[in-house]
């Protein structure tokens, strides 16, 4: 029987194959490693014995998802809520029927958008299984590893996926990395859901901007003026990051900008 095997590391599901594959090439990559027990792999099936999804309010119309105890990176989905549809901002690598059932009651799943291929994790389970298309930046496609007709591949800088939902490419982590920004968001002040696009550090009046989280690989200036640049014209008071607790707010946007400046003042001369 194939199977669609989950790297345990970075939770990504391939496409079937009747024997595990051979190596991950998310986890090969500079940006990601191998564990000192080398390639590990898991199923679906396994995922749904040993683990549970928590599914719980974040803020008015955003609920996060995320498996407990943590798998591979441990990141949180959000799941948007709009009067024109739900978008799930990210994805996690364990689908189950208590969570099919939890995000049907909040309305189902009409878009689904991942920031980079970290967090592609089962994201073509969670796409049939909802019957929702899954955008995924263009520059980004050579790191799909289980390949759908259910995947859009957006090109350039900004797609606008439903009304007052726009994704925008700010590149950086990866070539294709993007944040979400969610007009509605933070009491209509704007929110943007950023993954580790833009990722939220212990202190929570910053963010900071890698290549490599794992590898601690800095990005160069000309990497982080982009990023800025990208969300300046979006107005957005909150900003959500990839896992539970990692969120600044109020005054986001100043954030951002008070985090580029220190991190470009420590890397340039
Ligand atoms: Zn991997
Ligand atoms: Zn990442």
């Amino acid at each position: 029987m194939d199977e669609c095997f989950i790297c345990k590391t970075c939770g990504v599901q391939f496409a079937a194959t009747t024997q595990t594959p051979e190596h991950c090439p998310i986890c090969d990559d500079e940006r990601q490693y191998i564990g000192p027990n080398g390639q590990q792999w898991t199923t679906l099936a396994a995922l749904q014995t040993d683990y549970y999804n928590a599914i719980k309010p974040v803020a008015p119309g955003l609920t996060g998802i995320g498996t407990h105890p943590s798998f591979a990176i441990g990141q949180r989905a959000l799941l948007v809520q709009t009067p024109t549809g739900n978008v799930l901002w990210d994805c996690i690598s364990l689908l189950d029927a208590p969570t099919i059932a939890a995000v049907r009651a909040l309305g189902g799943i009409a878009a689904i958008a991942i920031s980079h291929p970290h967090f592609y994790s089962a994201m073509v389970e969670w796409s049939h299984t909802f019957d929702a298309p899954i955008y995924l930046h263009a520059d980004d496609r050579p790191w799909v590893m289980r390949p759908d007709p259910a995947i859009v591949f957006w090109e350039g800088e900004t797609q606008t996926l439903i009304d007052g939902i726009t994704l925008i490419r700010c590149g950086g982590h990866f070539a294709g990395s993007a944040v979400l920004h969610w007009a509605a968001g933070a009491e209509g002040r704007g929110a943007l859901l950023t993954g580790d696009t833009i990722q939220v550090v212990a202190d929570r009046r910053y963010v900071t901007f890698m290549y490599s989280y794992p590898n601690v690989i800095p990005l160069p200036a000309s990497a982080i003026r982009r990023i800025v640049a990208a969300v300046e014209p979006f107005p957005f008071d909150t900003l959500y990051g990839g896992w539970w607790d990692r969120i600044v707010a109020p005054d986001a946007k100043a954030a951002v900008t008070r985090s580029a400046e220190r991190y470009m003042a420590m890397i340039e001369e």
